[in-house]
Order: C-alpha cells, then structure tokens, then sequence
C-alpha cells in the first residue's frame, strides 16, 4: 500500500458502518475446520491451565468474588477509585459508611482459597459489620475503637487491592518484583501511573518519572529485555488536535529525549494507544520520533494499535511503511483496546457519523485476528500481541507455527497462568505489562482494569462464569458475527439516539485534523458574505440607516450591518402577526410540525455560515459555535416531535352519551426576546416552540446579535413558516418595550437579565384593560459547584475549566462560584492555576482559541472593573491580548458564599472553602440568594448527591460533571425562583405554556338517542 492509499484508508474507515470495514477483517481470520479444531484443543488445554493459575490471577479472583453488577462489586469499585485521596476522616468516614453498609461483604468472606483477597475482604467484613450495628462478639470488640478503626480497616482492604494492580510503587521496587521467581520467566514493561496531564507541571512529573524509569531499566543487570510503556497523554497537557501546533512538537521533544536514553541505555520503548481522537496526532509523533536522525537505525521503538479501532488492519500498513522507510524495526503491540466504553460514549455526545469503535465483542475479536495475521507477514514489524482470550492466543500460536520471532504481552495480576505453559515448554515470549506508582496515580488505571474484566463480554469474566460453558468461551468470532451481524442492535448509531421521536443533530469531528480544516476553511469562506439584517414584515425588509456590526476580538472588524427597527415598524409586525394567527393555528399541526423539521435540515445545510456569524458575530470558539447550531436544530426537531403528540385532540372521559375533547391552541402574537450569548440556538428555540403550538412570532434578537437572527429567520420562511406569521424586529431596549407594551402581544418568551424580565412583567400588567398573557423569562444566576474531599482532582479541574471558561464564562450554566472543601483546596487550586495556564485566549476563529472574548465594551468594562475592585482577593488571571473586548479568565477568593451578590457574566470564578461539615446549611446558604438556575455538586458519596438534590432550589444539577451544555430533551433547561418562571426550554413541558386549552363538550344523544350505548353487544 502506497502512503497515500493507507492515509485514504485511514481517513475512510474511520466512521464507517461496522459490516463494511469487517467485510475483509472475516476473511483475514477465517480458520479452516482442521485448523479450528487443534486451535480449540490446544485451547482445551490452556483453559485448564488458567484455571489452575487462578490462584495466582488475583484481578479473576477478585472479579470472582465482587462481580460488577452486584452491590458488593460496585460499592467496591466506587471505594477502591474514591478511598484512597481522601484527606481528611470525617468525609473518609461518610464514604466508608456510604458504600460498605449496603453491601453484603460476609458472604464473600472466606469463599476465596486466595489468601490476598480475603484479607481485603475481611477488612471490608468487619467495617460492615461495625456500621450495620451486626456482628455480636466482633461488633463490641471494636465498637470501642469506633470510626477510626473501620476507617484503618477499610484503607489496609483498598491498599492492599491497590497493591494487587501495582508492580511496585518505585521503579526500583518494581525491577525488585520483576526479578522474584514469579515473574522470572516473564520479561516486563514497566508503565509509569499517571496520564492525561492537566498542567505543564503534570507533564514535568510524568518526564521526570519515565526518564527515571529508562534509567533505572538501563542499570538493571538483569533486565532480560525490560521496555517502558509511555503515555503521550501524559507529556502534555493539550496533547489534542486543536491544539496540535504546540503540543506536537512539544511531545516530539520530550519523546526524543526519552527515545535517546532509551537507545543508548538499550531500553525498549513502547507508545501506548490512547482514545481514538488522538490516533492521528500520534501517528505525527511517531513519525517524528521515527524519523529523528540520531534515532536512526534503533530497533527499540515500538507502538500499540488497538484492534476495536476500524482504522486497525491500516495502521498495521502504516507501521510497516515507517519501519521500511526509517530502515528499522518496529515493534506493534496489538491489543483489543481498553476506551470502549468512553468510546461510544463520546460518539454518542458528539453526534457525529458513526463509531470509531466496533460494537460488537466478536468484531474486535475478528480484528484482532486479521490485525495478528498482517503483523505475522509484515517484514519489518516485531509483533507483540496482548491478549488474555484463550482462543485468540492459540489462533495466533496456529498460524505462527514454528515461529518464535514475536511475543506474546499480559498485564500483572492477569493471564500467568495462560502464558506460563506456552513460555517454559514451548519456547514462547511473554511479556508483562506492570504499573509502576502510588495509590494515587493508580487509580484510573485500576478503574479501566476493574470495568474491562468485569463487563460481561470480557473473556476473563466469562471464564470465572461457570454458566458459560467451554463451547460458548471458544465460539470462532467469525462464525458468530455472521450469524449475528457486524452491528450490535443495542448501541444505536449517535444519530439515532432519540429515535424513533427523532434524529439526532448532526455533529462534526473537530478531533479529526481533515474535518477541523476543512471546516475552518468553509467558516473563512463563508465570511466572505456579507451579511445584514434588517426589520422584516410580513416579508419585507424595511429600509432606513444601517449600523456596522462588528466582531467583539477585534472592533476594526466588520461583520454586516444592521437597520434597528422603529416604532412604526413594530406596530406593524404587531399588527400583521396579530392578523396572521389565527389561520396558522388552523393550518393542521402537521404541517406546522414538518415546517420545524425542514429548518432543522436548513439550519445543518447552511452550518458554514452559522458558524462564521457565531463566530464573527457572537465570538465564539469553534466548538461553542458547533454546539449551538446543534442545539438550534435540536431545538426544531424536539418541539416538532413534541407537538405531534402534545396538541393531538385529546378525548376526555365523561359519562356515556357525551364527548369531551380537549385541544390546545395559540395563544396570539408571541413576542420572543432573546439573548446574544445564545443567539441563534435560544433565539430559535423560544420562536419555534411558539410556532409550532399555533402562535404567530415577532422575534427581537439582541441588539449584539442580529445576523444571525435574521439568518435564522430567512431560513425559517424558507423552510414553509409564512412571512405573516413570523417578523423581525432588529433593536435595543427600546424596541422590546415597544413590543411588549403593544396590547396585542398574546405572550413574551424572554431570555435575558432579571432585571428586565421584572420591567417587562410590569409592562405587560400596565394597562388595566389588557389581558394577562403569559411571560416565560430565563434569567441569570449564582451558580455554585460543590466539591468535597473524595471528588477527583482532575476531573473537578476539567469540569471547572468548562463549566467557569467556556464561551468565557457567558453562559447562564456558567459556573460562579466554586465551593471547595478545605481539606482539597490548595491542591485543586494549584492544578486549576496549572491548567487556566494552558487556556490560549484570543481570536475565536483560530480553531486552537479555548476563551474569546465577551461580547462588547460595556461587558468588558464591567467585568474589569470587578477585577480592579477586587485587589488583592484576586489570586490568579491570566494575560489577555491587547486588541478587542477580552477579560481576563480569573480567580476570586471570597470570605463567604454571601459575598458574592451579584451575577458576573464572564470568565471571573469566585472561590470560597468549606470545612466539609453542615452540606444542609451550606446548601441553604447557597439558596438564600434567591437564584436558582444550575448547581454542580463533584463527590462519589452517594448520599451526599441525595441530600443536595433533595435541599437545592435549582432547576439543573449536575454531579460528577461540567455545569454547562445541556441537550436538548436529555436535560431540560430553567431555573426558579430569581433564574426564571420556567417551563423549561427542551423539556417536555415547555410547549404547554404557549397554548390555550380549550374543551369542546358535545350531547350525543341530542339528535336522536344514545346510538353508541344501545350498540353495546350484551
Ligand atoms: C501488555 C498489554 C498492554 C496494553 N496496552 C494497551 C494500550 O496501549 N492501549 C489500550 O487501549 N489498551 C491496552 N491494553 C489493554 C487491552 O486493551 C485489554 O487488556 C484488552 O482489550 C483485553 O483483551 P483480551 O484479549 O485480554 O480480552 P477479551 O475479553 O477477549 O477482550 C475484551 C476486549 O474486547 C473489546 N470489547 C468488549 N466489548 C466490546 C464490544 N461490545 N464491541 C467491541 N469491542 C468490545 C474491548 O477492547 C475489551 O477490552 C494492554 C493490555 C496488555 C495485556
């Protein structure tokens, strides 16, 4: 395959549909049937193997015991992942007591002949039993000793597990382990715990560590071969396409650095495999690092490819065309690949075309074999193949035949007994993989390895299951997906994730470096329009003087222009909408309906030039735009589907001889006022949802953001909404009041300031003899996330940086005002500082830009004003360009949560400790400012989640997660009290609020008798 060919390759297989990349992957591992069958009795064989090897494969002996859908092995994971970082006892305590004392730990105890994993769950037996108020004799004994004792208890049972998953927690610990008789016929590769750097400083520790590590190898006398496993994510905190014109080079030196240790010292090195986002970026190290002249020649390079990936079976042509052309030999270690859950995960939130994974297990199976065919017949490539699966390691020892010139790669805790056999009687390599580190840096490690071997389809849980039976463990994947097809019907295509109420809005691949150019491209030539907006009445634009609109990064700039409506212009919008409405109530809900869904199809055709108007106009990054106009055509489609079954007439029950009928109709002329932060998602999202249940709509967008209002609205009357029935009025204030006094208005839709959803709601009850017509307002609010001891550093920091930073920090969600427990604090200030660093502020059109600006002077002036007046409580900001409306992303400490009284609507975080004691009164606090729009809550203490759900006033609560994003009918968005009057907007309520209801009740029997009763049969 020529280079262009693998990169096509690359680039078409992405995404695409399960059976057509598995087409030629089940010809690759078809077996033949005399083949099969010495494949499954030497499989025969090594299944009885590992079944004597339990004793010592202590991740299946734990797995065996605490199974991941029982209470025990969830309580389990969640203790094992949270117990270890927490500082202080009371929360250690809450924790321990909030996943020991549902679980059922004694009847695990003593079943297992492993000596190790009775100590841990003995440790669990007696917390239990001390919490439970059970346990007689052993409960008075250490009753005395009370929490602290239960806490020791627990903390020796998850070290002791932590320990089980570790090699040693040094290097030279680790080489010390490596070299008992256990392992000695193993050779090792050491991983250095710890990935995905948050700050430079992160990644400084991880170098460090792996140097230190290469060095250690290269000393060791007898080293038989030891390597290092290395993590890119690791070296870099913005190891991500976007950001790959910094952190491309950056990792390339550091990897170099290493590399030549490692040459010179004659220590392998290894890349591990991470998400599938990144493979590309790592292709473009390796390369480097491949083509590095002083490298030149060294055999110790080596890469792992992850055969659920669709891209596998290339990749393998990819390595052979770079070890051929460097002169060298790579070393491929093939693996099934340890991200499939978040995989689809990400799919699925992202939207975009299809999984980057298989679905199926056999399909990764099937690949991994045709991946271990290509490596075997590929000149210049080592094989290493990783793999616990009885079947998929006698299918390669098949093919290979009598050659030995490859390895076979276990992890430490797992697969002894497979290998041991194949090792010291038939002169096979194995290779283990062993983690090197603390408790700390264990952990995501530890959950990866837990969640892999418990899932049902893993073959190491299917072999603990004595209701699998040996056939079943041995099926040949290839025989079973074509019997079952290639695509698992249980994992819908991300497009298809609300079906059958609708499809999903389509996403693009930012992570992709084709996708992110091109769509930047198509951005820089979409703005070559020029855009204007201009009051539009019954269809027709009126005319008058135009003002420039200018881009908020950089004021000299101009994006279109604008004619601001007058009050003559709004009279007659009034007055022509007002006209209008009630024939489109009468036009059929289907019609009105299908209208919806076309502009949902308009608005993802036309996305270029959205996108340039969001970011030109509005300052928005790239992925802030994306997710907007996916919200937009969300938005139409949802309250499409919603109508189609909401404003269906709906008989009511009655006595006989009578039909009762309810219906739902608009209400009038809507007025729909909306923000600039959400310019077209929640500027579309109030005037559809007005539309669709019958009403007629002038809509005013924000003075900042006409363009892509009247965008918006082209396309709307494009998509079948009548001109009579949808206006636009440009303008400031004072063409919102104009248009909420004008009398007939049925209902305002506002998004915006509380102070002005108050003076409209006086408008609106200012002449006496006016009716009293609905007003739905979304207003702001002091959003607070609450973090105890037991949440995860880094994930609290990345869900900070996106909750605070985002669209910098102009988003109602946006989080206000961080609430941390002492007992954490400075070290999640520290790493929070660390990565606010790496935040690259400036021009939104530069896809690599994280924070823009806010959206004009007046903002910016406030907001640095706030700085100024806060001196020295102001603890970190950082550096913003000189040129257009940028505000420095900042931190604040304040005294107290009642010292911040107002809503900053920008990228300022407030920072306030908490002693961990009194969550109710913390939370009182937090709802005594009358706001209640979004909280965040970051603790893995269940009942801590259940108290703050059950005491916080707001409308949206997010736990274990950013603050902000939320999608369309999954998490419906409002607040109450001060952050508005809901219906939420994307919920299942909203459309009611817009409608009359009106019943029709109809006499049956009136015209001659009650036909229907008399025709009942007996
Ligand atoms: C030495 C070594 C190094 C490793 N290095 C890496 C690395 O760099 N990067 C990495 O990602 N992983 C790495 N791993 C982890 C590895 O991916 C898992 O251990 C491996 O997937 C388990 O496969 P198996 O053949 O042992 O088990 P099996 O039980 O046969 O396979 C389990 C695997 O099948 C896949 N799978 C499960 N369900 C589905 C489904 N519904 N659809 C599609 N696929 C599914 C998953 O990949 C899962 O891990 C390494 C493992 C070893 C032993």
């Amino acid at each position: 395959m020529t280079e262009s060919n693998i990169r096509e390759a690359l680039a078409r297989l992405h995404r695409a549909p399960d059976s057509e990349v598995l087409a030629p992957l089940l010809a690759a591992a078809e077996v033949g049937p005399e083949e099969r069958e010495r494949i499954l009795a030497r499989a025969a064989g090594l299944l009885a193997d590992i079944r004597a090897g339990e004793q010592e494969g202590w991740v299946n002996r734990f797995l065996k015991h605490y199974r991941l859908n029982s209470e025990e092995g969830r309580a389990l994971l969640s203790l094992a992942e949270a117990f270890l970082r927490v500082p202080d006892a009371a929360t250690a305590d809450a924790l321990v007591r909030d996943k020991i004392g549902a679980a059922d730990w004694e009847s695990a105890a003593g079943a297992s002949p492993s000596l190790l994993v009775n100590s841990a769950t003995w440790g669990l037996v007696v917390s239990r039993a001390l919490l439970s108020g059970e346990g007689g004799v052993l409960r008075r004994l250490v009753q005395r000793a009370g929490e602290p004792f239960v806490r020791a208890a627990v903390g020796a049972a998850m070290r002791l597990m932590a320990d089980l998953f570790v090699m040693g927690r040094t290097i030279t610990e680790a080489l010390a382990r490596a070299d008992q008789r256990d392992y000695r016929i193993f050779s090792a590769s050491f991983d250095m715990l710890g990935e995905a750097a948050r700050t430079m400083a992160d990644a400084e520790r991880y170098f460090v560590a792996y140097a230190e590590a290469v060095a250690a190898v290269g000393r060791e006398a007898n080293r038989r071969g030891h390597s290092v496993s290395v993590k890119l994510s690791a070296l870099h905190p913005r190891y991500e396409t976007a950001q790959a014109a910094r952190a491309v080079p950056a990792i390339v030196e550091r990897l170099e650095a290493l590399a030549t240790a490692a040459a010179s010292a004659g220590v392998p090195l290894t890349i591990d495999a991470e998400e599938q986002d990144r493979l590309l970026v790592s292709l473009d190290i390796i390369e480097a690092l491949a083509r590095t002249p002083s490298l030149s020649g060294w055999d110790g390079l080596g890469l792992a490819i992850q055969a659920y990936g669709k891209r596998a079976r290339p990749l393998i042509d990819w390595a052979q065309a770079l070890a051929s052309a460097t002169g060298r030999r790579l070393t491929v270690r093939l693996v099934k690949g340890a991200y499939w859950d978040s995989e689809v995960k990400r799919a699925q939130e992202a939207g975009v075309a299809g999984y980057p994974v298989f679905t199926r297990k056999a399909a990764t199976d099937v690949s991994y074999l045709a991946c271990a065919r290509a490596l075997l017949d590929a000149p210049n490539l080592t094989p290493a193949f990783a793999s616990h699966n009885a079947l998929t390691v006698t299918t390669i020892v098949e093919w290979a035949g009598q050659r030995r010139d490859f390895e076979f790669q276990r992890l430490h805790g797992m697969g002894a007994g497979l290998y041991e056999r194949l090792v010291e009687n038939e002169g096979y390599q194995c290779r283990l993989y062993a983690p090197v580190g603390g408790h700390r840096d264990l952990l995501a490690y530890l959950v990866r390895r837990l969640l892999e071997n418990g899932a049902n389809s893993s073959f190491v849980h299917q072999l603990a299951d004595c209701t699998v039976s040996e056939a079943d463990l041995l099926a040949d994947p290839v025989a079973k997906l074509r019997a079952t097809g290639a695509t698992s019907p249980a994992i819908p295509l991300p497009a298809d994730l609300f079906m059958p109420e609708r499809r999903n809005s389509e996403g693009l691949d930012l992570a992709h470096p084709q996708v992110l150019s091109a769509t930047v491209a198509a951005v820089g030539r979409a703005l070559a329009e020029s855009f204007r907006a201009a009051p539009l009445i019954s269809g027709t634009a009126a005319d008058g003087p135009a003002r420039p609109v200018l881009a908020p990064f950089d004021p000299a700039r101009r994006v279109g222009e604008v004619i601001e409506a007058t009050a003559a212009d709004v009279k007659a919008a009034c007055a022509a909408a007002a006209a209008a409405q009630p024939e489109w109530d009468r036009t059929p809900l289907k019609t009105r309906a299908e209208a919806l869904d076309r502009l949902a199809d308009r608005l993802e055709a036309d996305r270029p030039a959205l996108l340039a108007l969001l970011q030109a106009e509005a300052g928005k990054t790239l992925p802030d735009a994306l997710a907007e106009v996916r919200e937009a055509v969300d938005f139409c489609r949802y309250y499409a589907a919603q109508a189609r079954t909401l404003f269906e007439p709906k008989p009511l029950p009655g006595p006989t001889g009578e039909a009762n009928v309810l219906r739902l109709h608009g209400r009038g002329a809507f007025a729909t006022i909306a923000p600039w932060n959400f310019p077209l998602a929640i500027f579309l999202g109030q005037t559809v949802a007005a539309l669709v249940a019958g009403n007629s709509v002038i809509a005013k967008p924000a003075p900042q953001t006409p363009l892509v209002a009247a965008r918006a609205v082209a396309h709307a009357h494009a998509a079948g909404i009548p001109p009579e029935v949808l206006h636009l009025v440009p303008g400031g204030s004072d063409v919102g009041a104009a248009l909420v006094a004008d009398s007939r208005i049925g209902g305002v839709a506002f998004t915006g300031s509380t102070a002005t959803a108050r003076r409209i709601a006086r408008a609106l009850l200012a002449e006496d003899g006016r009716p009293l017509v609905p007003l739905i307002a979304e207003t702001g609010g002091l959003n607070a996330m609450i973090v105890d001891s037991t949440a995860l550093p880094e994930q609290v920091v990345t869900d900070v940086i996106t909750s605070a930073f985002r669209s910098a920090g102009q988003r109602c969600s946006a989080l206000r005002l961080l609430i941390l427990q002492e007992d954490v604090a400075e070290p999640i200030l520290a790493m929070l500082r660390g990565a606010m660093d790496c935040l690259i502020i400036g021009d939104p059109l530069d896809p690599a830009t994280d924070v823009g600006p806010v959206i004009d002077a007046a903002a910016q002036a406030r907001l640095l004003a706030r700085l100024e007046a806060m001196g020295d409580s102001v603890f970190h900001r950082l550096p913003v360009p000189a040129t257009g409306y940028f505000v420095p992303p900042a931190l604040i400490r304040l005294p107290s949560v009642e010292a911040l009284e107002e809503e900053w609507f920008g990228p300022l975080l407030h920072v306030v400790l908490w002693d961990g004691s009194d969550l109710p009164g913390l939370v009182g606090r937090i709802n005594a400012s009358g706001y209640g729009l979004t909280m965040g809550l970051h603790s893995r203490i269940a009942a801590t989640a259940a108290d703050v759900e059950r005491l916080a006033r707001v409308g949206n609560l997010y736990v274990n997660r950013s603050m902000i994003g939320a999608v369309v009918g999954s998490q419906p968005f409002g607040g109450e009290g001060l952050s508005g009057t809901g219906p939420k907007a994307g919920g299942p309520h909203y459309l009611l609020r817009f409608a009359t209801e009106r019943v029709t009740s109809t006499d049956t029997t009136s015209a001659g008798g009650n036909a229907s009763l008399l025709a009942i049969a007996d």
